[in-house]
Formats: structure tokens, sequence, C-alpha cells
């Protein structure tokens, strides 16, 4: 008898010889700027958690004092009888904190945009996606059967041309504010116009851009007028789930359309606690946020001053091109081997030829973090 699930094995050979294979790598401690890795104390540069609030006490008590009350678990769907009244707590906080009307939380990021970008269009509309935008929405595209149009990495120019040249029922633009691979700002102002001037749908994808970016972290999109503003809680407010804020009417057919919101089990009381008291470190200490601009600066300066070709980073993240899949690799290891954790990321993440390190910083890195960091790259550099 053949194995049917032969091709499984063959498809690991593939990636394995095309330095293209993933393992799971754990750690053995929580999400600090240093952590354990199989025994060794390694510097962490690539954790979302920017401001640091995964592992803050006032965050970490809030999400155990939840578990006391409300239970490990919710139990069911919101729809059902999983909904808390921590769950519209959070919903109208992150609605105040984003200047808008209302507030969906979903269970994770990419369920927001799955869920949102599938009740929003469908057959017979189209969907104009930047070239770069993260996974969960590309595949949200997928999902919705509209039909889809990616126009050049922040190319407004060319948005606007595919935008007059497709009729359809409803027509929606969805971009990263900050983009997660790149650490580059979408040109939000540029893109409301268009989609005004269009009368299309604007979604924006502030995974990157809470916490880090906008007065007091508040974001790209501030009060730019974005009909559809999603952000994850996963990142800078260090808990999990994804929300999208906008009108009280969008809101409330999220909540009727919305698939990932209808089928899926509320969000864990401890992780909505987690992130509200998240959101209250963040207004008690703005300064977390001028800290994690400020790091990611002085990272991207030294990587540059010793040769690393380094965009001015936007938000936290400091991408690090290198070009091949080995060489990201071989990069990673040499800088592994100096205590450095910052894995190589490669296509399909990235597009083919772009592989790179994603470095990313935490306003709870201190300056001679960074600027071992920088030493430990200087070192590892590869000769062009
Ligand atoms: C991380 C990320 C998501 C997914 O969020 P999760 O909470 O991790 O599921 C969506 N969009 C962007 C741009 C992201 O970086």
């Amino acid at each position: 008898m053949s194995d049917p699930l032969a091709f499984c094995a063959d498809e690991l050979r593939r990636l394995e010889e095309s330095s293209l294979l993933r393992r799971v790598r754990p750690l053995s401690s929580a999400q600090e700027p240093e952590v354990v890795v199989n025994g060794r104390r390694m510097l962490l540069l690539a954790s979302n958690n920017y401001l640091g609030l995964a592992t803050h006490p006032r965050v970490v008590a809030a999400a155990t004092e939840a578990a006391r009350r409300w239970g490990a678990g919710s139990g069911s769907a919101r729809l059902i009888t999983g909904g808390v009244t921590l769950h519209d707590e959070l919903e109208r906080r992150l609605a105040a904190f984003k200047g808008r009307d209302d507030a969906v939380l979903f269970s994770s990021g990419y369920l927001a945009n799955l869920g949102t970008i599938a009740a929003l269009v469908s057959r017979g509309d189209a969907v104009f996606s930047d070239e770069l935008n993260h996974a969960s929405i590309i595949d949200a595209v997928r999902l919705s059967r509209a039909e889809v149009h990616v126009y050049r990495h922040c190319d407004v120019d060319h948005l606007r041309s595919l935008l007059a040249s497709t009729p359809a029922r409803r027509r929606l633009v969805v971009t990263d504010s900050v983009f997660s691979m790149d650490g580059d700002l979408a040109p939000l102002p540029e893109l409301c116009d268009a989609c005004e001037a269009a009368g299309a749908i604007l979604m924006v994808d502030e995974a990157h851009a809470t916490g880090v970016v906008g007065r007091g972290g508040h974001g790209a999109v501030g009060d730019l007028p974005v009909d559809v503003v999603m952000t994850t809680l996963s990142k800078s407010l260090g808990a999990a789930g994804g929300a999208v804020v906008g009108s009280r009417e969008l809101v409330a057919y999220l909540r009727n359309r919305a698939r990932s919101f209808i089928f899926d089990t509320a969000m864990p009381a401890p992780t909505a606690a987690a992130a509200l008291a998240a959101l209250d470190v963040l207004e008690a200490e703005p300064g977390r946020v001028e800290r994690v601009r400020a790091l990611a600066r002085r990272l991207a300066d030294g990587l540059r001053s010793c040769g690393f070709d380094v965009p001015e980073p936007a938000a936290a993240v400091v991408p690090v091109v290198v070009g091949g899949a080995d060489t990201a690799l071989a990069l990673a290891a040499a800088l592994d081997e100096a205590g450095i954790l910052v894995p190589a990321i490669r296509p399909p993440t990235v597009p083919p030829g772009t592989a790179r390190l994603r470095a990313t910083v935490m306003a709870t890195h201190t300056d001679e973090q960074i600027d071992r960091a920088v030493g430990a790259f200087a070192a590892a550099r590869v000769p062009a």
C-alpha cells in the first residue's frame, strides 16, 4: 500500500534543500529582552511585544485576576453565552483609543481580517490590495471570492488607475499601515483621497502601528477618514486577539455577518483583561512609545554605520534585507552563535530574493543591548 501522505515527506525534503524548511524553536522563558532557548540565555531581537507589556506586572496581574473571576475559558461564542461585560468594556476602550464609535473583538488579528473582509465584499465586488499586505489579508481576499487587484507597494497612482478601470458593486481598498516585514508606512492621506474620489471603502490594518506610531501610540490612522480600522491586541498590547473599530453600523454589521466572529469561541477573559490593562499602562506611561521608536532608530543607525542597507524605521520593525534564503540563514546562524535571537524571514513570507533578518526592538531593551546586537551584526556580516 502506498502512503497517501507521502507528499508531506517529499515536500519537507524539497524545503530543506532550498533553505526554506521551518522549525518551531520553543523558548523556556517569557517575552523579555533576554530569553532562554535550549538552556542558553539570548538577546531577543524579534518579538512583536514592542512595548514590553506582555510581561508588565499590571498586565499579568489583570490576567491573573480575570482568570480567578471569570475562569480560563469563555465557554462559547459571544453571540451565544460566551460574551461577558469585560468584552464590552474592552470594545468601548478600543473604540475610544482609536477615536471611533464602536469596536468588535475577534480571537486573533488573523480572524479579524478574515471575517471582516469576507463580510464586506463577495463575488461581484473588487478588492485592491497592496502587494506587501499581510498574509491574513491575502487569505481573507481569497475567501471573500471578490475579484482581487494587487497594486504596487504604496503606489497610489497605480491604485487610482486600477480603481478607475474597475467598476464593481462594492470596492474595498485594504492596506497595512506599518508593513509587517518592511516596517515602512503606507501613504494613508493619499489613500484616503483616492478612496474618497472613487467612492471605495478603505480598510487599514494597524497591527504594527498600534502602540508605536502616532500621538501616544494611538496608531497611524489618527483622525483620517478610514472606514474600517483593524488592530491586533497581540503585538504592542501584549495580549492576543484582534479588533475592528469603526462606525456603529459597521460594527453591528460585522457582529451579524463576520463568520469568524459568529462561529468562534469568545476571547478568554484573562486575554481581554490583559489588553485592557495594557491600554491603561500605555496611557499612564507614554514614555514607552517614545522609547521604542528611539531604540528602533538607534538600531537602524548602528546597522547602517556598519554597512547594512537599512531604511529609516517608521515603527519598531528594522528589516535587514540580504537577498537569498541561504544568506539570511547564514547571518541568522552567526547571530545565534553570538547569542542574538533574530530569525531569518524567507519566502513565502517575503518575495523571493528579499530574504531578510527582521529585527524588532522592545521599549524594555537597554541601549547597551541594542549596541551589542549591532556589534554582533557587524561581526557576522558576510562581505558582498
Ligand atoms: C500579526 C498580524 C496580523 C495577525 O494578527 P494575530 O493577532 O497574530 O493573528 C494581521 N495583520 C498584520 C499586519 C500582522 O502583522
